[in-house]
């Protein structure tokens, strides 16, 4: 598959837009987990694929660098105002299942490749991290671009995307790291 037809699968699957790039040009920044630790998203230390369990940041940005290219694309929600919060989850909703439909791609395609969305894991209701149990599908497992330490505002430059786009809308951001 060429990068322009795993693109425009991309947009048919439901991204707003699509980029492919070198891992060595993401931005990555270890000084983010200080945003982390600060757990305004409330997930800090009750998720696997999250810090501090996720990896400390040397370890995930090398983890990163160890894959070649990088499938970035993000999805716009419509809000009704800034306070829909309703309409956020929607959107935030809408957004795993275009990566859900991009997944299914990557994997038959690519035997090797990092995956990572928004926020926390949610492939189980409840992390297992919170019974002190193993992670239960490490397969599965998926952190967020920030867990791994990618400036997203600087990334969505680099790929001609806006990192916001206008009022009254909400952008989600996906990736596919690929060897
Ligand atoms: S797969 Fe389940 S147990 Fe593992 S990190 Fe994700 S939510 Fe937690």
């Amino acid at each position: 598959m060429t990068e322009k037809e795993l693109l425009d699968l991309c947009v048919k699957y439901g991204a707003d837009r699509a980029f492919i790039l070198d891992v060595d040009r993401i931005p990555f920044d270890e000084n983010l987990r200080t945003y982390c630790e600060m757990n305004s998203c409330g997930t800090f230390g009750i998720n696997y694929a999250c810090p501090p369990a996720v990896g400390d940041a040397q370890a995930v940005i090398s983890e990163a660098k160890s894959y070649s290219k990088a499938l970035i694309f993000q999805t716009i929600g419509n809000l009704e105002d800034s306070f829909d919060f309703e309409g956020m989850l929607r959107a935030e909703r809408d957004h795993e299942e275009v990566c859900d439909r991009i997944l299914e791609e990557v994997s038959s395609r690519y035997p090797n490749y990092l995956e990572l969305r928004v926020g926390g894991c949610k492939v189980c209701p409840d992390c297992a991290i919170l019974e002190d149990a193993p992670c239960r599908f490490p397969e599965k497992k998926r952190a967020s671009l920030e867990a791994y330490c990618m400036n997203v505002a600087d990334l969505a430059e680099k790929c001609g995307m806006q990192y916001i786009n206008g009022a009254n809308t909400v952008t989600y951001f996906g990736a596919y790291l690929i060897k």
